[in-house]
């Protein structure tokens, strides 16, 4: 793609970066087939080489967004299909971040939905807000026909039923034998996630422990930042990138680190993104390349560096059918995918594949709350494709999809990690004691 920025626009870093990545898409169009919004709409702007032209006309011309641009990148899931797709090695997902900011710097939305993205990006990412809104929101359940549809679209996510706590919260975890731990590394207990399925934590640092890993939580660390980033609010999410960047570089060089796991692939994506974020940072780019790099999912982690030991037990003799869900950020964002569905077979259960499974389910971060009627027919599709190969339960490594999953489907749906956890020693999931 021929690219027209001047000179004085190239000594901006970003747009020296995304230059050299319009410059490498050759407007085949391969994208367009796996992209979740262009099979919706059909409509070119409803696809990745759409929108690739729009941001690159909106930075090259330096113009400000406008009301077309701002609907057709916010249709864009993130899903990074694309990427996957793409034979040039466009790297969409650093565009599109790029296309975000532009916006958030240049377009005033109407006020509706500036109140409502500013709320998300207040409440989601702090775990204090977070339960307060659950406590909040089951205090005014009669009222909640008042609420503007993105807000009752957000009640509906919240489960009926949360996961309990068992462990207690701690800044170590140590292992269960005296001998010396043969790793250690940091967890990142996220935000969301640490509120509404504290079993997943659980279960890996239970695993962890189990196998000799030594597992550390740092009080301060908080949200990846992946949330307000992908909502274009650029000094909250750096504020969140920083803290952490700090925080675990600290912890590397005070006492060692041999990774720092997600288990919530949208969180690991951003972690590992840490580094080109902070590509031209003096004081950051070296940290937040060892960061990055440090970065594992643990489904990753485990295959590497793991020997499990599966025990056998009464309760999970049985061999069960499991379709495994591969979570955009992944299996496109990550390019992990068939390192979790062999752990899985480890466990001597069938794993079978979801039909267009290369489809996101519609959650993508904050998504299904701002694009409901998108994201809803997204889910339909999804669940239609899991409801034919009829599994007795199904598994993901990321706690949106699990949260929109549950939300529409009787089939049960944990996290990779609670199936290894129970095959390795730990109990047996409680979504799954009906089976
Ligand atoms: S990230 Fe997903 S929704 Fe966005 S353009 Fe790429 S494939 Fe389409
Ligand atoms: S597949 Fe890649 S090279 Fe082809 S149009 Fe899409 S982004 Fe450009």
């Amino acid at each position: 793609m021929q690219t027209y920025f001047s000179e004085e626009q190239l000594k901006d870093k970003n747009n020296k970066s995304s230059e050299k990545i319009f410059r490498k898409c050759v407007h085949c169009g391969f994208c367009n087939a796996t992209c979740p919004t262009y099979q919706i709409f059909g409509d070119e702007l409803d696809g990745p080489r759409g929108r690739i032209y729009l941001i690159k006309d909106m930075l090259e011309k330096n113009k400000p967004a406008n009301e077309k641009i701002v609907k057709h990148i916010d249709r864009c899931l993130s899903c990074y299909s694309c990427m996957t797709t793409c034979p040039s090695g466009v790297n969409y997902m650093h565009i599109i971040d790029h296309g975000r900011n532009h916006i958030e710097k240049t377009y005033k939305r109407p006020f509706k939905e500036r109140t409502i993205r500013n709320i998300l990006s207040i409440i989601l990412p702090n775990v204090t807000y977070f339960r307060l809104v659950i406590i909040l929101t089951a205090l005014t359940k009669p009222f909640h026909f008042i609420f503007p549809q993105e807000i009752k679209e957000m009640i509906k996510l919240i489960p009926k039923k949360f996961g309990k706590k068992t462990l207690p919260k701690m800044q170590k975890y140590f292992t269960t034998s005296r001998k010396k731990p043969v790793a250690r590394v940091a967890l990142l207990t996220g935000c969301v996630q640490k509120v509404i399925s504290p079993t997943i934590n659980e279960a890996t640092i239970r695993l962890l422990n189990r196998h000799g890993i030594e597992v550390v939580v740092p009080q301060k660390i908080g949200c990846c930042g992946a949330i307000t980033h992908h909502l274009g609010k650029e000094n909250l999410a750096y504020a969140a990138f920083k803290n952490n960047i700090s925080i675990w570089y600290d912890e590397y060089l005070r006492n060692g680190l041999d990774a720092i796991i997600s288990n919530t692939s949208g969180c690991g994506t951003m972690l590992k993104d840490y580094k080109f974020i902070f590509r031209a940072d003096k004081d950051l780019k070296k940290k937040a390349k060892k960061i990055s790099e440090l970065t594992k999912d643990i489904t990753e982690y485990l295959d590497e560096n793991v020997k499990l030991n599966f025990v056998k037990k009464k309760e999970n003799k049985k061999e069960y059918k499991i379709a495994y869900h591969s979570a955009c950020s992944m299996q496109h964002g990550q390019k992990i995918h068939n390192v979790p569905i062999n752990l899985i077979k480890k466990t001597g259960n069938e794993v079978i594949n979801i039909p267009d499974g290369h489809l996101c389910c519609g959650s993508a971060g904050t998504y299904n709350l701002l694009q409901s009627k998108i994201a809803k027919k997204l889910l339909e599709n999804k669940i239609a494709n899991i409801e034919k190969i009829k599994p007795e339960f199904i598994s993901t490594g990321n706690i949106g999809c699990i949260t929109q999953i549950a939300n529409v489907t009787q089939i049960p749906i944990l996290h990779t990690i609670e199936i290894i956890d129970w095959y390795t020693g730990g109990p047996k999931p409680k979504v799954l004691e009906k089976l």
